[in-house]
């Protein structure tokens, strides 16, 4: 999106024209009571200033002429007394239900914009939320736009009524004299171009500003969250990070300071303006009245309305100017929102009967906003019900083949088939459904170990029988009574008082991993990665069940979880360069070989070293 300063103005004023149709759609369609409701109390609102003038001007008129005819008599005065304060009254109860509306519509509102916002971007994938340009909209739009959609709708309610309120003001004063208005009203047009101009500004500095604010967004969150503490205490950095987030925020409000002082100098210019003009237009009425052409009543309506003309003149340039610096910043939403999932669910196929042979065929990926292919013409299958292992040095394009396989992304070029079917084309439902994972950097929930476990099938388990028979599967049911409420332990330290080591989460994450029962893929990342021997044991002696009956695939840096594999398929620098079983591969003499040597040649360095 180009700078909105470098707009030229018919296009930014179409653009804030689509913003405002936008927001007054969406909230009519949300709460078309409410939208109702609050345009009729405006209506009826913005009708009495005008009408509290004219009573006004006849009040004191009525007191005027009785005086002159020298009566003590009342009587014709209270009429005009009972009118104002049965529009006084009436004032008091629409303010009061506008008001009640106006809070019920913001509330409606915020709720309705969070939960589109929060759908829309569980909806988006993997590859957005790593694009660092999708990341600047995010921000942007995360900055408050709920409050900003809420602010247009305040703003334009009060800019309707406010209109509404000068037009009758007008009238009356047009009535008086009418040059008061032909003067008056030019006077007001620089200011609101003024207003204007600085809300474009403050827009565009925001607008700027998105990554800088995610830098200090990311400083600060690094002093506050728990898993940085550690090394940041250790190594001394706070004072660092708090430094970076200090220049960065000190920058903002050096930059704010400067606006700030700017609109102050124009509401005084205004101000000073205005009162000259209505001094020297006082003079007129007072001269108008001496020549009798006006009454004492009209010298009052001028001095009472003009007030109110200005008051509601200068409240309508900060209505019309935050109205379009609300509406500028919704632009962001609305870019939000419009931005589609890359990865789109498939055209229905389903492969009939499910096995599950895994087959890549010449897939070739970089990652979306990066040049770097990481996978070039990888071809290997799988089996169904084989065991598969993929082995590599770190960086080989293990995992990336992991989340290609969960349709977290799509290649570049070739095709991942299941059973045939090119995997583009299932449901992305049904084929993540058929899918038990466990990623290589998963999620430690702050909820119960049960539901830590549940968590992985949520919809499909019923009870707790089901989620402690996956538990007894994965071994770590006994680890989990050990625990004091067992499987009702609180996990986390953000909400309870219990957490895990590194290893007992792992173990906890395996188990998440095989809740889905039924699946007819299952995919370990690093599986064993922080297990202590005991623990490694004890899932490999259950494996046969756990692996019965589908296909799976292994990834580790551990022989001994490599051994379980049947084929394994070697990848260096994104290629496969072998494949076969342990054997097969030692007799090659490759790459394999030469690993399994290496890791060996550590075993007895490391016996070596203890004797
Ligand atoms: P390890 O054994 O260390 O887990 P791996 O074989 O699983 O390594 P991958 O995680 O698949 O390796 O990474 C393959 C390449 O892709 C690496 O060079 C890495 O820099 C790059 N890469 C991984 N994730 C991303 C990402 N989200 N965006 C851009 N590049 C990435």
């Amino acid at each position: 999106m180009d700078s909105v300063l470098n707009q030229p103005l018919r296009k930014l004023a179409r653009k804030i024209r689509h913003n405002a149709r936008w927001v007054l759609r969406i909230s009519w369609e949300t709460c078309p009571g409410l939208i109702s409701g609050l345009t009729v109390g405006k209506i009826l609102n913005s009708a009495l200033p005008a009408a509290l003038a004219w009573i006004t001007r006849g009040l004191i008129n009525a007191i005027v002429d009785t005086s002159q005819q020298g009566l003590r008599d009342l009587t014709p005065i209270i009429p005009w007394l009972l009118y104002g304060l049965a529009l006084v009254l009436a004032n008091a109860v629409l303010d009061f239900i506008t008001e009640n509306l106006n809070r019920r519509l913001a509330d409606r509102m915020q709720v309705h914009m969070d939960m589109q916002t929060l759908e829309h971007a569980t909806r988006l994938d993997l590859s957005w939320l790593e694009d660092p340009e999708f990341q600047d909209i995010a921000q942007r739009a995360r900055q408050n736009t709920s409050g900003q959609i809420i602010s247009f709708l305040t703003e334009f309610f009060n800019l309707f009524s406010n209109s509404l309120k000068i037009i009758g003001i007008i009238i009356v004063l047009f009535a008086i004299d009418p040059l008061i208005v032909l003067i008056t009203l030019p006077t007001v047009m620089p200011y609101l171009w003024f207003k204007w101009r600085q809300s474009r500004a403050r827009f565009t500095k925001e607008f700027r500003r998105a990554t800088q604010r995610r830098w200090a967004n990311y400083y600060s969150s690094l002093v506050s969250n728990r898993r940085f503490i550690p090394e940041i205490k250790l190594f001394r950095l706070a004072d660092l990070f708090l430094d970076r987030y200090r220049t960065l925020i000190s920058r903002f409000i050096d930059e704010d300071r400067q606006l700030h002082t700017l609109n102050l100098l124009g509401n005084f210019v205004f101000a000073l303006v205005f009162s000259v003009f209505f001094y020297l237009l006082f003079a007129r009425v007072a001269w108008l009245v001496l020549e009798g052409s006006l009454t004492v009543g009209d010298v009052a309506i001028f001095a009472g309305a003009t007030k109110t003309l200005r008051d509601m003149l200068v409240s309508l340039a900060g209505h019309v100017s935050r109205m379009m610096e609300s509406t500028l910043f919704i632009e962001n939403l609305i870019i939000l929102l419009g931005i589609q999932p890359r990865i789109t669910t498939g055209a229905g196929k389903i492969p009939d009967p499910l096995r599950g042979r895994i087959e890549f065929r010449n897939v070739s990926f970089a990652y979306p906003g990066s040049r770097r292919t990481v996978l070039k013409n990888v071809t290997f299958t799988i089996e169904p019900g084989e065991i598969a292992a993929l082995v590599g040095k770190n960086g080989a394009g293990k995992s990336t083949i992991v989340k290609l396989l969960c349709r977290l992304y799509d290649p570049v070029e070739g095709a991942i088939l299941l059973d045939g079917v090119d995997l583009r084309e299932i449901p992305l439902d049904y084929l993540q459904q058929q899918i038990a994972v466990v990623f290589q950097q998963a999620a430690h929930y702050e909820a119960s170990a049960a539901d830590n476990i549940a968590l992985g099938n949520w919809h499909g388990l019923s009870d707790r029988r089901q989620v402690e028979e996956i538990g007894r599967l994965a071994k770590v049911d006994e680890m989990i009574r050990e625990m004091p409420e067992g499987y009702d332990t609180m996990l986390g330290r953000n909400f309870g008082e219990y957490d895990l080591s590194g290893g007992q989460w792992q173990r906890l994450v395996l188990a998440r991993g095989l809740a889905k029962q039924d699946a007819a893929l299952l995919i370990l990342d690093e599986p064993t990665r922080t297990l202590d021997a005991e623990a490694e044991f004890q899932l490999f002696s259950g494996f046969d069940t756990i692996a019965a009956g589908r296909t799976t695939l292994l990834i580790s840096h551990r022989f001994t979880t490599i051994n379980l594999a049947r084929q394994i398929i070697v990848m260096d620098r994104g290629r496969v360069i072998e494949t076969g079983s342990h054997q097969e591969l030692l007799d090659k003499g490759g790459y394999y070989a030469s690993y399994y040597e290496l890791k060996e040649r550590h075993r007895q360095l490391r016996g070596r070293m203890r004797q």
